[in-house]
């Protein structure tokens, strides 16, 4: 039987794909792979067909049946996958590290990239303008990692990237430990009074969900619904208390790692050439500089203020008028936050979930995207092998009826395989090949849903539509580029800090009531849903959107502060920022900082503001649409062909903030953000 990895066909082959089929071929693929990049390195010439091309040529082949292993590892893991992903991953760390820091390879792109140029100066062209950002997106790559420095310093370059990498792992050991240690055991009912039946049950573990005893945990998915709804006010003290200062003493102690990791990073800067860490972070994100993402904070929390001090009086005198005489403290906020929540927007979880049936919401979905983008969807089913046979296959074709791109949806959820949360990803980019012709983009779309109920119903909660779209947008930024260079096409390429503006655009249409009524009908009546539930879901959706917005900012600000000079305290830095932004918000001797995961052993130190640059765009991007009139039909269509055209169509070919310029003519501005989430007076 031919190994499915021997290459992996345009639509892979997934039932074939086994651990041991991969085993089998990884070594092959490697070494094919290196003896090609070898030569390249010996002889290729400075011209982008005989090395750029070539080079991506020479990975493709490996490239893609890594993809599809980590793919499966994520929704059909199994101990053999998870083997293999140990076996292999040195080694394909290593060859991509090998390939980046090439000083031959560094040499040439720029030597390219020099001629292109020239020739852009002359007769400029997109593509030439394509090909010149994929080649300073290498340069940049391989400065980042060390191609250019030589001697001691590189020798204490690689130090430092060794020891960051060993910190950043035992600092998230530490986290996982620290969380697991805590917690605190009920044994009376009493002490549960106000969970709720299905949290009863996760804290009585194996044991009796109505007898107990119940343990009540620091860890994410049981620490919240319980900070919301237990009236323990002790245990929620004990909890918030733990929580807060996760691995602050002992052997899980991350106080130490914290202030080496950031001494570390500010000394790479140094030895790359860079005043700062956030300088480097900087380099390869959108913002244009490290003042522009203080001056979008700053703004947002001048913003904020006045609304979150407003939002927490109305929080007082409603904890107040049901007989609450105490002040609201770190471990009361949530308990009052839901209270006053269940209060304001009434509605149950159930009962609107009861209008959102899996396959009317995609055929709403599907026309939204049709009204926007002239793109039709249609189910292919059969025409590519899955890997489950939950998933289904669509086609696309654009308005002329030409097929443009397939991608692949995995809705349910399978907790003993499948990865939780939501995520949409590319399986092959758009290229054009050599002799002709086009290699069209292939996406894929996976969420997490309650699989379908005995009568066929797949009811999803209204967040899990949210989800939908969002990942959805992510897909339709891969599928619908019209860009030919697959390092730059749909979603290669795309900085960070603008990665989510696609997705985050495609939710925004799950509050326009129009949009949402037209497939949101009642599983058992085939009732549209009722207006008023529409008006309290978009209500609900600005609960004290002023205090979430300072939270995110406050963490943003702490996280791009602590990367400009290592403080010498980092958590009195960040007590300073919270009790500015957000105070009375955190316990005294917070310790928030040991189990900041993001920015100490995620990837985004100093990029944390990434989330709010994203969500300034994209609130913009739809401002434009609210502008226009959602209900005005042709001018919908013409911004949708536009936003189609710009931010879908380039994909990572264009710098996003140029992106932007094309589709609004101007520099994203705040307003529509502030305007979307009420923080603006008479909003
Ligand atoms: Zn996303």
């Amino acid at each position: 039987m031919a190994n499915p990895f021997l290459p992996v066909a345009e639509f892979p082959d997934y039932p074939k794909m086994t651990p041991e089929a991969a085993d089998e071929a990884l070594p092959r693929l490697l070494a094919e792979a290196k003896s090609r990049v070898d030569a390249l390195e010996k002889s290729a010439p400075a011209t982008w067909d005989g090395l750029a091309l070539a080079l991506i040529d020479a990975q493709r082949p490996l490239w893609s049946a890594w993809g599809c292993i980590s793919h499966l590892l994520g929704v059909c893991n199994c101990e053999g996958w998870r083997a293999l992903q140990k076996k292999y991953q040195a080694e394909m760390v290593a060859f991509s590290m090998r390939v980046e820091q090439s000083r031959r390879f560094y040499g040439l792109f720029k030597e390219i990239k020099a001629s292109l140029e020239t020739e852009e100066r002359r007769s400029p062209s997109a593509a030439a303008e394509t090909r010149i950002r994929v080649l300073e997106d290498w340069v940049r790559s391989a400065e980042l990692a060390g191609v250019a420095l030589s001697g001691e310093r590189q020798r204490r370059f690689n130090e430092i990237q060794e020891e960051t990498s060993r910190l950043s792992s035992d600092f998230r050991d530490h986290v996982l430990d620290a969380t697991k240690a805590f917690s605190v055991v009920m044994t009376t009912k009493a002490e549960t009074d106000g969970l709720p039946a299905s949290l009863l049950k996760t804290l009585a573990g194996d044991g009796d969900a109505e007898k107990g005893p119940w343990r009540a945990t620091i860890e994410d998915a049981t620490y919240y619904p319980f900070m919301k709804h237990s009236r323990n006010r002790p245990v929620r003290e004990a909890l918030c208390r733990a929580r807060s200062t996760r691995a602050s003493d002992g052997a899980q102690d991350n106080t130490p790692i914290v202030a080496r990791l950031l001494a570390l990073r500010h000394e790479l800067a140094g030895l790359l050439g860079y005043a700062n860490y956030a300088e480097v972070s900087l380099a390869q994100k959108s913002a244009p500089s490290v003042a522009a993402v203080d001056g979008l904070i700053d703004e947002l929390v001048k913003a904020s203020r006045p609304f979150a001090k407003k939002e927490d009086d109305a929080l007082g005198a409603f904890a107040a008028a049901a007989g609450w005489n105490e002040p609201i403290l770190p471990w009361d906020r949530a308990y009052w936050n839901e209270r006053q929540r269940e209060r304001l927007y009434s509605y149950s979880e159930e009962e609107l979930s009861k209008y959102f049936n899996l396959p009317v919401v995609l055929d709403g979905l599907f026309r939204l995207a049709t009204r926007l983008f002239g793109i039709t969807v249609e189910p292919a089913d059969g025409e590519a092998p899955v890997w489950h046979p939950d998933v289904r296959f669509y086609r696309v074709r654009d308005e002329r009826g030409a097929t443009i791109a397939h991608f692949y949806l995995d809705p349910y959820s399978r907790p003993a395989t499948k990865r939780g949360g939501a995520w949409a990803n590319s399986v092959n980019s758009r290229r054009r090949l050599p002799g002709g012709g086009v290699r069209l983009p292939l996406a894929l779309v996976c969420c997490n849903q309650a699989v379908p109920d005995k009568d066929g119903r797949a009811l999803m909660r209204f967040s899990e539509v949210e989800t939908l779209f969002h990942e959805f947008g992510h897909a339709l930024q891969h599928m619908l580029t019209t860009v030919d260079e697959e390092s730059a096409s749909g979603l290669g390429l795309i900085e960070w800090d603008a990665v989510e503006v696609a997705s985050q655009f495609m939710e925004n249409w799950c509050y326009d009531a129009a949009t949402v009524k037209s497939f949101a009908r009642h599983v058992e009546t085939g009732e549209p849903i009722p207006s008023r539930l529409i008006d309290r879901v978009r209500a609900a959706r600005n609960y004290r959107a002023a205090n979430a917005s300072l939270g995110q900012l406050a963490y943003a600000k702490v996280d791009i502060e602590l990367h400009k000079t290592p403080p010498p305290d980092p958590n009195a830095l960040k007590d300073r920022i919270f009790d500015d932004l957000i105070p009375g918000r955190s316990v005294p001797g917070d310790r928030m900082l040991n189990s900041f995961g993001h920015i100490f052993a995620g990837g985004y130190a100093a990029g944390y503001y990434g989330y709010k640059w994203s969500e300034v765009m994209s609130a913009d991007v739809f401002g434009a649409f609210e502008e226009a009139g959602l209900d005005d039909e042709r001018a919908v269509r013409r911004l949708g062909r536009r936003y189609r055209d710009t931010f879908l169509a380039l994909g990572g070919s264009v710098d996003p903030m140029e992106v932007f310029r094309r589709f609004r003519g101007r520099a994203p501005k705040v307003d529509a953000l502030l305007r979307q989430s009420g923080l603006r007076e008479g909003a």
